[in-house]
């Protein structure tokens, strides 16, 4: 279980882990100067954000139309579809479908929304081999440990790590070096493509007037998992929807250049349905599980549902200070840094979540460099407002030391008189109490009111 308290010892400790914050610097460093260089091709970046942001907020305020559509072209193209209200309803209808088919082995691309319903523990729970495919996920996985980012899984762990990791589990050398170490995750998982009796990927996008979901990657891993094994799910959020493939042509390059900095990614792919009778390969069944599991709470939200625009390409988590200081896992949560700040307390709890709004420093960052525009520092204040009136779970501690504050700040006469000593020994106070021993702060000395009038008189 996630806790406030869990959160800032982890915060505190990782933050000053130079090894870590020297890893992520260098690979966020790297993703910076990619992002740089993908700019220079739009001949107006800001304009494609603009109809990036009115076609999802489009989709969100459509929702039920465009879900509607999706459904009934992907069950005209052959495809099974399921809705999910919840993880476990989503857990359950997998679990219907291993067993149809007897299932033992499961190859999966990479999926935030599979990590959201804790699918592969689950499935390991009554015996299935789960393997990930994607080169980042397989590290993680291997290294019995969480994605630490929505994009790039094993983004904390240099090559180094890597060998190491591959040493011990697979008896590798201890300084394999890059070609090594991926010529032999290619051999072993090229024996699992053609094993599985299940391929499970995500979707990017889902394809409302051709009933298609949208997929794209880097390492060709996720049409394997579609190619090789006689079934396919995809298990996709409701939000996912884009109303025309036409669009695909932005969000396909807006994506690419936002999550890695490439003009477009490697393989996309757009999968309508099972394999038909005409063709020799391809999946028997394709059986797409859409997820509600909050979303559809979060929609009702008047501010909050414009975190649904989400096409989670990782920059704001890249962009912000407090996920580049304290790393992916510390929020020990699905997903991470401002976005997940907005969308974790509706998909797992305020009670459980709602400490996340507070990693924030509202510097705006995110908001800067986000693709479909999400106002997410505001979005993350709106949730603060909720966790703390809503759920009635601020501490009496905190709301008299609010309802103190605002009496002096609403009394100009208070804030006039000259208490530098009272004033200094209460920002001590604090600043001993949470503010951390690692911060300074400037004496008071003399009241701004007195400097302001000094200034002005010379
Ligand atoms: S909120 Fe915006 S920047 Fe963050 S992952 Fe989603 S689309 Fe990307």
């Amino acid at each position: 279980m996630p806790s406030k308290r869990k959160f800032l010892k982890q915060a505190q400790k990782v933050a000053f882990d130079y090894e870590h914050r020297q890893k992520l610097k260098h690979n966020i460093g790297k993703y910076e100067i990619a992002v740089e260089k993908g700019l220079l091709r739009y001949k107006d970046f800001e304009k494609a954000r603009d109809i990036a942001s009115a076609i999802k907020t489009d989709v969100v305020n459509n929702l039920d139309k465009y879900l509607d559509e999706f459904a009934r072209n992907f069950e005209k193209n052959g495809g099974e579809l399921i809705i999910a209200p919840d993880a476990n309803s989503a857990l359950a209808a997998v679990e219907r479908i291993v067993k149809q088919v007897d299932a033992r082995l499961i190859v999966k691309s990479k999926s935030m929304t599979t990590e959201e319903i804790g699918l592969n523990e689950f499935l390991e729970s009554f015996g299935v081999e789960v393997v990930e495919t994607d080169l980042g996920e397989f590290i993680v996985q291997q290294a019995g440990e969480k994605p630490y980012h929505i994009v790039t899984p094993a983004m904390h762990k240099s090559k180094q790590d890597v060998a190491r990791l591959y040493h011990e589990k697979f008896g590798l050398p201890e300084d394999a070096d890059v070609h090594q170490l991926t010529s032999f995750t290619r051999g072993y998982l090229r024996e699992k493509f053609v094993k599985a009796d299940i391929g499970i990927t995500g979707a990017n996008f889902l394809i409302a007037n051709i009933g298609a979901i949208a997929v794209t990657e880097n390492e060709g891993n996720a049409l394997m998992s579609v190619s090789f094994p006689k079934v396919h799910i995809a298990i996709v959020g409701i939000e996912k929807l884009l109303p025309s493939y036409k669009d695909l042509s932005l969000f396909w390059q807006i994506l690419a250049n936002r999550g890695t900095g490439q003009s477009v990614t490697v393989y996309n792919s757009l999968i309508l349905g099972p394999k038909k009778n005409v063709e020799d390969n391809g999946p028997e069944r394709m059986i797409v599980i859409l997820i509600d599991n909050g979303r559809t709470e979060l929609l009702a939200q008047k501010e909050q549902k414009a975190a649904l625009k989400c096409i989670r390409c990782g920059a704001c988590l890249n962009a912000c200070p407090v996920y580049r200081t304290i790393g992916g896992h510390t929020y020990n949560s699905v997903y991470s840094g401002p976005i997940g700040s907005v969308l974790m307390p509706f998909f797992g709890g305020f009670k459980e979540y709602g400490y996340l709004t507070f990693a924030c420093t509202l510097c705006r960052k995110c908001e800067e460099v986000c693709p479909v525009r999400i106002p997410l520092p505001d979005l993350i204040l709106s949730n603060r407002r909720d966790y703390v009136e809503k759920y009635k779970l601020s501490s009496s501690g905190e709301r008299v030391a609010m309802k103190a504050f605002e009496y002096s700040l609403t009394k100009p006469k208070f804030y006039e008189i000259n208490m530098s000593k009272v004033k200094n020994a209460f920002i001590r106070l604090i600043q001993n109490w949470f503010w951390s021993k690692y911060r300074d702060f400037p004496q008071f000395k003399t009241p701004f009111r007195k400097q302001f009038k000094h200034k002005k008189s010379n």
